[in-house]
């Protein structure tokens, strides 16, 4: 039997450069990003099934009455949620898949999956973030504002994630990523199957 893949949340304000080191996670192999659904709409160079599955209020809510969903949450006035199926297929593949999801999102993942692993990935300082999503450009003033408040609620809530990430440098970031997983998967909890074997060969030998 495959090995399962772990569910790993990233979570950090937007402009803490999730986006960069999610794709260069993805460059390495062994890893499925899971791609939401949202009612925002979308940004110029933002693909449908791309980026995100872009729905209307209605669509959403279908899929959430259908169950459809592995979490869902609202964010600056727009809905955002994490199709179930695709995660759990890939999961069963033996892939690490990744979910990039704010908050309040990832607190709903933890509480059904307690084995999910919580990563927070913040920015070097709140100027530093400023400066990104200005540098951006694809937000306007009052939503760069609104987002920098939303920022230090996030960052409130940091210590209830397993890890806490600063993305100075990319490189560094993902090789934290990389050590972090690695070391997840030699937990003796996700290591039951191999434990069970051990028991039983024992059996089968006295
Ligand atoms: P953005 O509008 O900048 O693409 O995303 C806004 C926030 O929503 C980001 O923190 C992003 O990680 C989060 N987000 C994206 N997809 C999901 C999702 O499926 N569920 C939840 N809870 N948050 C999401």
């Amino acid at each position: 039997m495959k090995e399962q893949g772990l569910l790993l949340i990233v979570s950090g304000p937007s402009g803490a450069g999730k986006g960069t080191v999610v794709e260069a996670l993805l460059a390495r192999g062994g890893y499925a990003l899971s791609i939401s659904a949202t009612t925002r709409p979308p940004r110029p160079y933002e693909q449908e099934g791309v980026h995100y599955f872009f729905q209307t209020e209605k669509e959403f809510e279908d899929m959430v009455q259908a169950d459809g969903f592995l979490e869902h949450a609202a964010f600056c006035g727009h809905h955002y949620g994490t199709p179930k199926n695709y995660v759990l297929q890939q999961m069963a593949q033996g892939k690490h898949v990744i979910l990039e999801i704010e908050v309040q999102g990832a607190f709903q993942v933890k509480e059904k999956y307690p084995e999910a692993v919580l990563l927070f990935l913040a920015p070097p300082s709140l100027a530093e973030l400023k400066k990104r999503l200005e540098g951006r450009g694809t937000e306007d003033a009052q939503t760069i504002a609104a987002r920098l408040r939303r920022a230090q609620e996030e960052m409130a809530l940091v210590e209830k994630y397993d890890y806490l990430v600063v993305n100075s440098q990319v490189e560094d970031a993902v090789a934290d990523i990389e050590a972090i997983l690695r070391a997840e998967k030699r937990r003796c909890i996700r290591q039951k199957e191999f434990l069970q074997h051990f028991r039983e060969g024992q059996e089968g030998l006295c």
